[in-house]
């Protein structure tokens, strides 16, 4: 289950930066997850609620999730458009020449302490 792995990836993280800070529990931790990341944010929920509460540090830490919206750049006409509601082909122009900006993200974004 890809949401478990990375479950665990956040809290090996979670628990390095608690130790380099000398802070014994963390009440929540704040994630930005890209529209386009292939992760889905319940499974996600479930698996931390499974994984965070074996560990003395993280029991009842919630998981806050920022959902980033997805942007594509066109090359040709140099515009940007929403990923989700046009995939690779520029609204614009109709060229495919075109890559994701942002929209990607798996990443801790805050620790509350
Ligand atoms: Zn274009």
């Amino acid at each position: 289950m890809h949401e478990l792995g990375i479950v665990f990836y956040i809290i090996r993280d979670v628990k390095k930066a608690a130790e380099e800070n000398s802070v014994s529990h963390i009440n929540a931790v704040v994630m930005d997850i890209g529209e386009v990341s292939t992760i889905v944010p319940d499974y996600l929920l479930d698996c931390w609620r499974w994984a965070a509460d074996r560990e003395e540090m993280l029991k009842g830490c919630e998981l806050k999730i920022n959902t980033i919206p997805a942007v594509t750049f066109c090359e040709d006409c140099r515009k940007e458009y929403p990923t989700v509601e046009h995939g690779k082909i520029c609204p614009h122009c109709g060229s495919g020449n075109t890559y994701l900006l942002r929209g990607n993200e798996v990443e801790i974004k805050q620790i509350e302490v």
